[in-house]
């Protein structure tokens, strides 16, 4: 019978000239995340998707792991579109092995045998005309880790630009300045997932902190919009003087950021740290006002984070958009982005006008046909 491993060996075509370089006779080196791998020929990279044959990198293609929608909050992007749909797919694997990972079925599929994870075949153009069709504003590369998958999100998003959506990419951050470049036309929008500001611990999940830092750098510099989250893991990433360096370093970058801090709850290996409570995630919110982050949400227990939930203008306070979870209460912000109140401009991208959600919860979508167009 075959294994995941062999029929994702199948769906595959050559990576992108830009991410990929050969040497060595038949060794190739990959550039899509910041492993910058050395694979020899036959071998895979530590993303488990990417491999050899013959001097030639292969990478994912032509499948996706799951596609439904999302409301932008959940990615969360709470300065893009406020109430747009999302519509979010993701394909396998991922570059880390974090214990506490909340999509482990989809990213761990090739490491984990108790990762049991169907995919369907698809086609970027049936793909985006089932986004059309669903009302989606955007399209997401999300779930799996997007960057080891560039090119077929990169032939999607051609699509979906051509069609007059917008992108994204809900990323671990860990990239190179090769991916970057080779993603910018193409993605409008960059979720950094921050998970810690101490190398040891992103070591423990199969990273480097540098590498992330650096990305964040680079998307601000090349005009990407970026949001930030942290996930608040009580005993591995939430004492005062990590969030204070990991917020300042954020508000150097730049202060318009907007910053989630959100809670965690047991998922996957990491089960013996308790839940995150409220009192922790406002505490958190307060170091990084106090490190000069202009923006910070509080995020996953709403209803119980008071303001932290809100977007509020900069200047006057005036109340600009107004959340309960996913769900957008109120929306004031004009149609130049400004607060209404006082003029001044919210950093983001914004709607000319706030359509109503289409959802305010995820859901998938019944289909009449299949994601290839079939
Ligand atoms: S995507 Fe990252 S982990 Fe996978 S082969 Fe390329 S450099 Fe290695």
């Amino acid at each position: 019978m075959a294994t995941l491993a062999d029929i994702l060996t199948v769906r595959t075509q050559e990576g992108a000239a830009e991410l990929c370089e050969r040497y060595n006779g038949d060794w190739v080196r990959c550039y899509a995340c910041g492993h910058e791998c050395r694979i020899p020929d036959g071998a895979v990279g530590v993303c488990k998707v990417r491999f050899n044959r013959g001097g030639h990198l292969m990478v994912p293609w032509g499948y996706v792991a799951g596609a439904q929608c999302d409301p932008i909050e959940k990615k969360p992007f709470f300065h893009v579109e406020p109430g747009a749909l999302a519509y979010s797919f993701g394909m396998l694997g991922c570059d880390l092995h974090c214990g506490y990972c909340q999509n482990w079925v989809t990213s761990q599929a090739l490491r984990d045998p108790r990762a049991i994870s169907g995919l369907q075949a698809a086609d970027p153009r049936a793909l985006v005309e089932d986004a059309i069709g669903l009302g989606a504003r955007v399209m997401v590369s999300t779930y799996n880790e997007p960057l080891i998958t560039s090119e077929w999100a990169v032939a999607i998003f051609k699509e979906a630009k051509a069609a007059g959506l917008a992108t994204a990419f809900v990323s671990n951050g860990n990239a190179t300045a090769r991916a970057l470049e080779y993603l910018r036309p193409w993605v409008d929008f960059y979720k950094v997932d921050l998970k810690s500001f101490d190398d040891t611990r992103y070591r423990q999940l199969g990273g480097r902190l540098q590498p992330i830092l650096d990305t964040i750098e680079r998307l601000a510099r090349m005009g990407f919009w970026v949001e930030i989250v942290t996930l608040l893991v009580p005993g591995f990433n939430d004492s005062e003087d990590e969030l204070e360096r990991l917020t300042e370093f954020v508000a150097r970058v730049s202060p318009d950021i907007p910053w989630h801090v959100t809670a965690f709850h047991a998922d996957y290996k990491m089960t013996s740290p308790g839940d995150t409570t409220t009192e922790m995630l406002v505490r958190a919110a307060d170091i990084g006002r106090s490190a000069g982050l202009r923006f910070v949400y509080a995020g996953n227990i709403p209803g119980r984070v008071g303001d932290l939930e809100n977007t509020r203008c900069p200047s006057c306070h005036a109340l600009l958009v107004s959340r309960h979870g996913y769900l957008i209460r109120d929306y004031r912000l004009t149609p130049t982005g400004a607060c209404p109140s006082c003029g001044t401009t919210v950093p983001g991208r914004w709607s000319d006008h706030f359509e109503p959600q289409v959802a305010s919860v995820p859901f998938s979508p019944l289909r009449r046909r299949g994601l290839d167009g079939r």
